[in-house]
């Protein structure tokens, strides 16, 4: 019965990057994906490096941005007054009160899960993720949410930084509303014009062009079939971006 085979816990980001370029470690966050996959998936086990004490943990405001360290849990930023009413309810609507408090937004970054509603919510909020780089460049290298989401480029990541500015809303279709939605429209209306992003309907929350949205083809599953994921998208993005423009 093998399971977590080593822990560590490095107190500086060059440390923690050394020990994850060797094989069999993953970073260890909130540990709401990494302790039950340890036990499930990896029958051979595996060796965590916990992120704990990287202070990683705060939350500062950067001009007109706010910068959150990977560590910060998703019940804090529930609460944060410095980012926006979008981001708070996305936070609060991802997980349980308990699972919120031990959650982290690196740790939901990196899972990039289709259905998660605060990455949708980051997507319209202009978010970036900022990667190591080790001590011999930058010391960080800073990637669109969209790209990191789509694209190859991984990594540890240090902190995702967002444009709190904007009115939003959310629009979204679950079997109940206590049910992670089965699709989701997020929008927002900055200076810059009108930002929508949905969940559901590919394999990672996606931004669109809220002017002319892209057809789409989305993989059904038994909570709904392709053609009707495609159908709330439409419905659900109208209404997010009414919503949003007349501020409901
Ligand atoms: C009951 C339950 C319900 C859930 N519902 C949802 C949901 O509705 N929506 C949703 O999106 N997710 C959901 N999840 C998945 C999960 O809770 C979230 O993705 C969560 O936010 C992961 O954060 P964590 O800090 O616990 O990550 P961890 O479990 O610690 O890590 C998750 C992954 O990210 C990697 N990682 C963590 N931090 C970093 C970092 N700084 N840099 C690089 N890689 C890193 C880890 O190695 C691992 O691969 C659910 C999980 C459970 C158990």
């Amino acid at each position: 019965m093998p399971s977590v085979l080593a822990y560590h816990r490095p107190t500086n980001l060059d440390e923690a990057a050394e020990l994850l370029s060797q094989p069999n470690r993953t970073p260890l966050a909130g540990g709401t994906v990494v302790v039950p996959k340890a036990r499930k998936v990896k029958p051979e086990g595996v060796e965590v490096v916990d992120l704990q004490s990287l202070g990683l943990d705060t939350v500062e405001t950067d001009g007109s941005r706010v910068r959150m360290g990977a560590m910060v849990r998703l019940g804090d930023m529930s609460t944060d007054s410095r980012l926006s009413a979008i981001i708070r309810e996305a936070a609060r609507r991802e997980l349980p009160s308990a699972l919120r408090n031990q959650a982290t937004i690196g740790g939901t970054v990196a899972e990039a899960d289709p259905d998660s509603l605060l990455l949708a919510a980051l997507l319209v909020h202009d978010a970036k993720v900022t990667l190591h780089q080790g001590s011999d460049d930058q010391g960080s290298d800073d990637v669109g949410l969209g790209d990191y989401l789509t694209g190859d480029r991984k990594g540890l990541i240090v902190n995702i930084s967002l444009d709190p500015s904007g009115q939003g809303s959310i629009a979204a279709t679950g079997r109940t509303p206590a049910d992670v939605p089965i699709v989701a429209a997020v929008a927002c209306f900055t200076d810059s014009g009108m930002r929508l992003a949905l969940t559901g309907v590919a394999s990672t929350p996606i931004e669109v062009d809220s002017a002319s949205p892209p057809k789409l083809d989305p993989p059904g599953d038994f909570r709904g079939s392709s053609s009707y994921r495609a159908h709330l998208a439409e419905v659900l993005s109208a209404r997010a971006i009414q919503d949003a423009k007349t501020g409901n």
